[in-house]
């Protein structure tokens, strides 16, 4: 049971003494103060099926028994020592983490937090290409740190500093729902929901059209062309899940390195098994990056990041001494060990493809008796739910109804994530170990939610 300060207190110190602006969920935010597997526990002894996992971070559940004891084990023994000497942990890590990559992606720099990653990846970029520019896309989110905001498109995410766009070209997002040519017909997931363009897979128009858009930034914005990197997510979360018609990326990324630079993907939330059918999110795009960035769901929750590369690529640091405190210390490295572990021995690469297949056809279900569902995507247990106005429109749903939707699913127990430049689209990216009947129950609830609100609206 809860024995920590009351509601008020809390919310009374988080608005007075911690950062203004802090992201909080709900108009009441919840006190959560425990949490086992896909279940988390309010002050008051609620218990919520967690459908967000702490932003896709919960990849193999709260508090898992494994994680704790391979934490725990590690706490009593060492803590720290900076990687000035040699600690068996990280360079066990380092050889686990990299047997997971195909080609020549060997070489692993550890840090703490996605951005501090995705800073990592500009820098080796730049360095190793002798290039400026880098092009991201319109609806990315990459980081908050001073550097990375500057690739992260959201006006909601950035402060208005100058100089952050320096070197950084956003390019025509290629979204196959808002985008202005379609192509949801060819996106990479088991549902089809909404199809908006005439093409068949495989053949995709729209895919070409938002191709030919990109070869037009690099003849007007880039000069002599050339470029460092370009960054993708393999599915964009915070975004709010979109999805780029098939066959994009590999050919985004051909056209990168043709013009002298590398590509790099952001695996901060697709990696580690989510998408269900690969390990890593850029596998069922087909292609190989030059650069891999990871966190999230890497160490369950602990503070642990990785930029995985090829040696050629990481030499570029030998340029000057590397340095992080935390990186790769000992706790952290026996974490991500451990997760490795779990994700192998309990299959949920494998539950991530199940699970959610049937959570995407639940919802597609859903999708037919709701107008406002405008569309269902996705791919394993990274899932977006569009909720519109009007289907021909595709306008975002008004805010108030949005949020009256989002507040009722947590009154009856479930959890979900918001993103989108106007939040109008639902996240589902639970801890992997959920099964069919949570996903049922969260669809279930979905469903009761929006007919509460629609009723309201009569
Ligand atoms: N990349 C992606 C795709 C992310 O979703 C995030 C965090 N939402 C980041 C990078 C930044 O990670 P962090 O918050 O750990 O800096």
């Amino acid at each position: 049971a809860y024995n920590g300060p009351s509601y008020e207190q809390i919310l009374a110190t988080r608005k007075n003494h911690l950062t203004p602006n802090l992201v909080s969920h709900f108009k009441k935010p919840l006190v959560i103060h425990a949490g086992h597997m896909q279940w988390l526990y309010d002050h008051e002894g609620r218990r919520y099926l967690d459908m967000f996992g702490g932003i896709v971070t919960v990849s193999v559940g709260h508090c898992h028994p494994k994680v704790n004891q391979a934490l725990t084990d590690q706490i009593s023994r060492l803590w720290h020592t900076t990687n000035i000497y040699m600690h068996p942990k990280i360079h066990e890590y380092a050889e686990r983490l990299t047997a997971k990559f195909p080609g020549n992606l060997k070489a692993v720099c550890f840090v703490n937090s996605g951005s501090e990653a995705n800073d990592m990846a500009m820098l080796m970029a730049r360095l190793h290409t002798g290039n400026q520019d880098i092009l991201t896309f319109r609806n990315a989110y990459h980081g908050m740190s001073p550097y990375t905001m500057g690739l992260t498109a959201h006006s909601t995410w950035r402060y208005p500093l100058p100089g952050i766009n320096n070197g950084i070209v956003h390019v025509m997002n290629p979204d196959p729902y808002q985008g202005i040519w379609g192509g949801a017909a060819c996106r990479d997931s088991p549902v089809q929901t909404t199809h908006s363009c005439n093409c068949t897979p495989g053949s995709c128009e729209a895919g070409n059209a938002y191709y030919n858009e990109l070869e037009q930034t690099f003849k007007y914005s880039l000069p002599r062309g050339k470029v460092a990197a370009m960054f993708a997510e393999s599915i964009q979360g915070v975004g709010g899940t979109v999805q780029y018609p098939k066959g994009y990326l590999k050919r985004a990324a051909d056209l990168v390195r043709a013009n002298g630079g590398l590509f790099v993907a952001d695996e901060v939330q697709t990696g580690f098994g989510r998408t269900g059918d690969h390990f890593w999110g850029f596998e069922g795009h087909d292609y190989t990056p030059d650069i891999v960035t990871m966190a999230k769901g890497i160490g369950n929750g602990f503070p642990l990041a990785a930029v995985v590369t090829t040696p050629e690529i990481a030499a570029t640091l030998g340029l000057a001494l590397h340095f992080n405190t935390y990186g790769g210390n000992p706790m952290a490295s026996a974490v991500g060990i451990s997760v490795l572990d779990i994700i192998e021995e309990e299959q949920l690469q494998r539950n991530s493809l199940e699970v959610g297949t049937y959570f995407l056809k639940c919802l597609e279900e859903l999708q037919k008796r709701y107008e406002l569902i405008g569309d269902v995507r996705g791919k394993g247990l990274m899932i977006g739910v569009e909720l519109v106005n009007d289907r021909e429109t595709r306008a975002p749903l008004a805010a108030p109804h949005m949020l009256d939707i989002w507040e009722t699913c947590k009154d009856l127990g479930v959890l979900f994530g918001r993103g989108g430049l106007h939040g109008n689209v639902l996240r589902i990216k639970p801890p992997m170990c959920i099964n069919r009947a949570d996903a049922k129950f969260a669809v279930d609830v979905l469903g009761c939610a929006i007919a509460n609100t629609l009723a309201k609206q009569k």
